[in-house]
């Protein structure tokens, strides 16, 4: 099956936002267009000496939140997608601690408070569709496809114009690779992207530092319900699939 992602080329970003409000509309996401990643915008586009630069979930080819996460809410897709699941999300933000470029964010406002993140519009994609954002783009500056395809086109633009990139695809490696791949004639560590982020996959070593420090959790107030919270979500989340399986 074919592994998409998107390539964003901050050198053709025109910084006209109709990414943020394309995933406002596809996602209900109600409130302003935001200048930082928060629980109403999946995606900003801010700007640095002229250059208008995307931030969103990198969609990692092995991610940490996944690996972390108790109650299974987030899942790597086949397609690409990083995916979670509201209704199974318990909040304990594990997720948040985990992820290496910051980019859950919390519902502070809700009573009920889960986490969420870009999902690369997975249901378009089901659908045989563009993510909202890619097909909206006036520039092609967002552009959705299979990621190799995408990295083919990114390194040729770097080899065809070296004076006009730097010479890094942010997301071909970081972290063990993502689907989100990004190029840009800054460097990314001026645009306040990790830039120091090991080349192979986190989700061992986070979950190996969150098992054996679990004060640090509780000390930082992440874990909002505490464990049997965790157990009860658990077996209820158990008990509704059983019940599932048996209507299947
Ligand atoms: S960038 Fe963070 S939230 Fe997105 S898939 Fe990777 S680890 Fe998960
Ligand atoms: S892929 Fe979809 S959910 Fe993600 S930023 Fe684009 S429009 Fe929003
Ligand atoms: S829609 Fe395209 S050109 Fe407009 S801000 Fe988003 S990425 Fe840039």
């Amino acid at each position: 099956m074919a592994t998409y992602g998107l390539l964003l080329d901050f050198n053709t970003c025109i910084g006209c936002k109709a990414c943020m409000r394309s995933c406002k509309e596809v996602n209900n996401l109600s409130g302003p267009l935001g200048q930082e990643l928060s629980a109403e915008n999946y995606t900003v586009v801010n700007t640095y000496k002229d250059l208008n630069y995307r931030k969103m979930c990198m969609h990692c080819l092995t991610p940490s939140c996944t690996s972390v996460c108790p109650v299974g809410a987030l899942k790597k897709s086949e397609l690409g997608p990083v995916t979670y699941d509201g209704n199974k999300c318990i909040g304990c933000r594990y997720c948040m601690v985990a992820c290496p470029f910051s980019i859950p964010r919390y519902e502070w406002n809700n009573p009920r408070p889960v986490v969420r993140k870009c999902i690369m519009c997975i249901s378009r994609i089901e659908q045989g569709k563009e993510p909202a954002c890619a097909w909206v783009c006036p520039m092609g500056a967002t552009r959705f496809g299979e990621r190799d395809r995408l990295l083919d086109i990114a390194r040729a633009r770097l080899t065809r114009h070296p004076d006009k990139y730097v010479n890094h695809i942010y997301g071909e490696k970081e972290a063990g690779g993502t689907s989100v791949l990004m190029i840009s004639s800054i460097a990314f560590a001026d645009l306040g992207f990790r830039s120091t982020l090991p080349q192979e996959p986190l989700p061992d070593l986070t979950w190996t530092v969150l098992r054996k420090i679990p004060n640090i959790v509780f000390t930082a107030g992440i874990v909002v319900g505490g464990i049997w919270w965790v157990i009860n979500r658990r077996m209820e989340l158990d008990r509704e699939n059983n019940g599932n399986n048996h209507k299947a």
